[in-house]
């Protein structure tokens, strides 16, 4: 027998041993369609309940609108289901074509590649553009998909503190006898939902003559005045040599990914880049109905205007409520606990109240800084906002956390 008895007892223990740390993560399902309100089946097994969704990447509110689904079902219709190819051998139609296009003109780029997800760019840009004799210099918090990306990639690799420029700086003198150097960084960092001063970057990238590679996931489509990004927040579109960032939040929420920037280093990608080269194309269907995002995107701002307000609501709400959040301008509010379990026994308590929230510990997070992340998005509505904010004011109660700060909150419950 391959799978022994001991063999798995081994596998069984290393699952074990995630349990009683209390880092097991658990199964959740949804039985309705992503927004606002959805249909939740928690914990596996119970009846179905209603609750508020503040946990998903549904920044505009795109992932359900009925123009999006419409134009999905109008590409099924026209360019049917599946590829059944990569892009390069027979995966590439017309409507990819057009949806780089599109892209480009939106991140004020030279060109576009598209891949099955972010996931995907991340992982193939690297290694086709930067060789032995470049450096990385990444941001320490960039998200795993960046880490992994560059692992694959032969550059040497180097680190500055998060958004330290002076660090940076640091890091940039010592490479400067390589061949290029490349500094990395997310726009809006996940977690903590802060920006990467690209401002600050873009000019050290000038003064060292250093390519910028900016991961726009968490910001494309609503960070900026017109919701282009980070780079549009900072001044700063035309000046990032490439961008990459995801289909799969804001922008419609299903899946796909790009590589943006250069069209030299984008070409490079469509000669080299693995996951293009290796994986299959994206769906007709997705294709036909990203278009249709990226019109509704560029033809108002009305919803990245509305995103804006609701977080400036929430961010208001939640701290006159006395609980410890991260200060900050995106739609992602860290909602701080420190402690692992704490975070976890607080966002069940929210569920009973109907509001549908997760708590983030190590190793997504740095240990010793669990939190609550509550993401807002363009489909609540005030009073959903206002819901959220009353349950965490009772919740907070019960743990009796309100009003403490970091010290207070470690002190009563400890990391
Ligand atoms: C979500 C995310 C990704 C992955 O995007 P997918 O398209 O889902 O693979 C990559 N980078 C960052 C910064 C992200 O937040």
């Amino acid at each position: 027998m391959a799978f022994s008895d001991a063999t798995r007892s081994l596998f069984a223990g290393t699952l074990q041993e995630i349990q009683d740390k209390g880092l097991f993560k658990e199964k959740r399902f949804i039985r309705s369609p992503q927004g606002a309100e959805i249909e939740v089946e928690y914990p596996e097994g119970a009846a179905t309940a209603r609750a508020l969704n503040f946990c998903a990447n549904n920044y505009l509110g795109l992932s359900n609108h009925p123009e999006v689904v419409a134009a999905a079902h109008a590409g099924l219709d026209a360019r049917g289901y599946g590829m059944s190819s990569v892009r390069f051998i027979c995966g590439t139609q017309d409507i990819h074509r057009e949806l780089q296009d599109r892209l480009t003109e939106f991140l004020g780029t030279e060109a576009t590649l598209l891949f099955p997800s972010c996931l995907d760019a991340n992982a193939g840009v690297f290694e086709a553009v930067l060789g032995a004799e470049d450096v990385i210099i990444a941001d320490r918090l960039i998200h795993a998909s960046l880490v992994d990306g560059i692992r694959l990639c032969p550059a040497q690799y180097d680190t500055f503190k998060h958004m330290d420029m002076k660090h940076l700086r640091k890091k940039l003198e010592l490479h400067a006898d390589k061949r290029t150097r490349m500094i990395v960084t997310d726009g809006v960092f996940s977690m903590d939902g802060d920006l990467a001063p690209l401002d600050e970057i873009v000019a050290l990238g000038e003064e060292f003559d250093a390519m910028i590679l900016l991961d726009d996931s968490h910001a494309s489509g609503f960070i900026g005045r017109t919701g282009r990004g980070t780079h549009e927040h900072f001044d700063a579109i035309g000046k990032i040599d490439l961008i990459t960032t995801t289909l799969g939040k804001a922008l419609g929420g299903a899946s796909g990914g790009c590589v943006s920037g250069r069209a030299e280093l984008v070409e490079l990608c469509r000669q080299k880049a693995r996951p293009y080269l290796f994986s299959n194309s994206l769906s007709p269907v997705i294709t036909a109905a990203s278009l249709k995002v990226l019109d509704l995107v560029m033809s108002t701002t009305e919803r990245r205007d509305k995103l804006e307000a609701n977080t400036l609501r929430f961010r208001q709400g939640i701290t006159a409520a006395g609980l410890n959040v991260r200060e900050g301008v995106t739609p992602i509010v860290p909602v701080m606990t420190y402690n692992a379990k704490l975070a976890n026994d607080m966002a069940r308590d929210m569920y009973a109240e109907g509001i549908y929230v997760i708590g983030f510990s190590f190793p997504v997070v740095p240990a010793g800084a669990a939190r609550i992340r509550v993401q807002l998005s363009a489909a609540h509505e005030p009073e959903h906002v206002d819901r959220c904010v009353a349950a965490f004011a009772k919740v907070g109660e019960k743990y009796g956390v309100i009003g403490l700060d970091k010290k207070g909150i470690i002190e009563k419950y400890g990391m």
